[in-house]
């Protein structure tokens, strides 16, 4: 076999899976409602758009620095302080194509075979095979609904031995939507500083806070902190630029050299013109980043409110990003009256496909097996319908 040991050791992603599953459903004439999207369905603000045609039509077609153009470098500097009260040089932060890519560069210049970086559960699908494809070893810390998925210092802890390396935080977290307050990072924060461990902040989802509350990053903790921590942040979500690919990380400047030794081997720059883009979305206005949480707000309360109307869900309101992430273990074992029983979370979205032709993400993507995760980035008319169809679908269950 060609394939190597390292790649069978890894599972393609799920959410994109079930994602393609339910447009070859659509392709074949069946009106699917997704639940399944992991990105804003707004569009690009025009301003960014007309950026990159400036570019293209200006030239600017080659490549650039390896780890981004200068300008767009300095347009992160100046977003990190005025946003983060951050400080940053040039040789502390780089641009990668997407926040994933970030986080995979950031695996290849830190970790060893044998290292230990600590993921808290419910986690997004991708942070487990890009420690493994690193060589290293995820070590899954839980967390509790009643506790908002939040990793408590003690669970902190208690994960922690001689070969951790990394811990990895995100907040607003994809699943479950939880945002970390200044208090409960300090309280992570000291159990971090008497280790020898960093900190990956995956911080992509900032902008979209719910209620206006700030956002707050374990950087600015303290001096101490922010010299352990990754700030990991893109594009993709604050102005709905999925397809552009934009990432970017400040952090210790001799890990940046390393992930742009990495870079400069593998993908090389990032798009040039996604590149201009960027430099009009992170210095232009941001009004539409306003308008896009304030509809992301209102959806996830209205979902929130039906998914917990259903007998035996239990969802939380999320702080931010656009999930919600419901216990569903209710129906567990129910029996589907198909010749089958409900085995539980994968099984239970499988049911909901065929049956409701709803398209959902399983809990057991994210190491949350009793829940199913729910995206709000579709309108009001299509989230209330699918909800209707899942009341439905539900109700045959016995
Ligand atoms: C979407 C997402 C990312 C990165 O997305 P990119 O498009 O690669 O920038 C990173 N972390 C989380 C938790 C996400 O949901």
């Amino acid at each position: 076999m060609l394939v190597s040991e390292r790649i069978k050791a890894v599972k393609p992603s799920p959410t994109l899976a079930i994602n393609a599953k339910a447009v070859s459903m659509r392709e074949s004439g069946v009106d699917v409602i997704s639940f399944g999207v992991g990105e804003p369905d707004f569009d690009t603000p025009k301003h960014i758009c007309q950026e990159a045609v400036r570019a293209m039509e200006g030239g600017f077609t080659r490549y650039t620095a390896v780890g981004g153009m200068p300008e767009i470098k300095d347009a992160i500097i100046k977003k990190l302080r005025r946003d983060n009260n951050l400080s940053y040089e040039r040789e502390e932060v780089m641009v990668s194509c997407g926040g994933k890519h970030v986080l995979y560069n950031l695996a290849q210049a830190t970790l060893n075979p044998g290292d230990e970086v600590i993921i808290p559960a419910p986690y997004w699908v991708s942070y487990p095979p890009i420690v493994v494809l690193a060589g290293a070893s995820p070590v899954i810390a839980e967390t509790r609904q009643s506790q908002d998925f939040k990793l408590s210092p003690d669970a902190l802890e208690a994960c922690i031995t001689p070969r951790t390396k990394l811990l990895i935080l995100n907040s607003p977290s994809n699943p479950t939507g939880s945002v970390y307050t200044r208090s409960e990072l300090e309280a992570l924060a000291e159990v971090v500083e008497r280790h020898d461990i960093s900190v990956v902040s995956d911080e992509i989802y900032e902008k979209l806070i719910f209620g206006c509350k700030p956002f707050h990053s374990i950087a600015q903790v303290s001096e101490g902190l922010k010299s352990k921590t990754f700030v990991v942040n893109g594009l993709s979500k604050t102005y709905a630029m999925t397809g552009w690919r934009i990432g970017y990380v400040g952090g210790a400047r001799e890990v940046i050299a390393g992930m742009t030794k990495i870079q400069s081997q593998s993908t090389s720059n990032p798009n040039s013109i996604a590149q201009r883009a960027g430099i009009a979305a992170l210095n232009g206005p941001q009004d539409s980043v306003l308008e896009m949480v304030q509809a992301f707000e209102q959806r996830c309360k209205y979902l929130v409110k039906r998914l917990n109307a259903i007998p035996g869900v239990d969802c939380n309101m999320p702080g931010g990003a656009f999930y919600a992430f419901a216990d569903f273990n209710h129906y567990f074992k129910a029996d589907r009256q198909d010749g089958k029983i409900v085995e539980g979370s994968s099984n239970l979205c499988e049911y909901l496909l065929t049956e409701a032709r709803v398209a959902l993400v399983p809990g057991s993507a994210f190491g949350a097996e009793d829940f199913i995760r729910f995206s709000c980035a579709t309108n009001l008319e299509t989230i209330e319908e699918g909800l209707n169809r899942i009341e439905v679908a539900l109700g045959k269950l016995v």
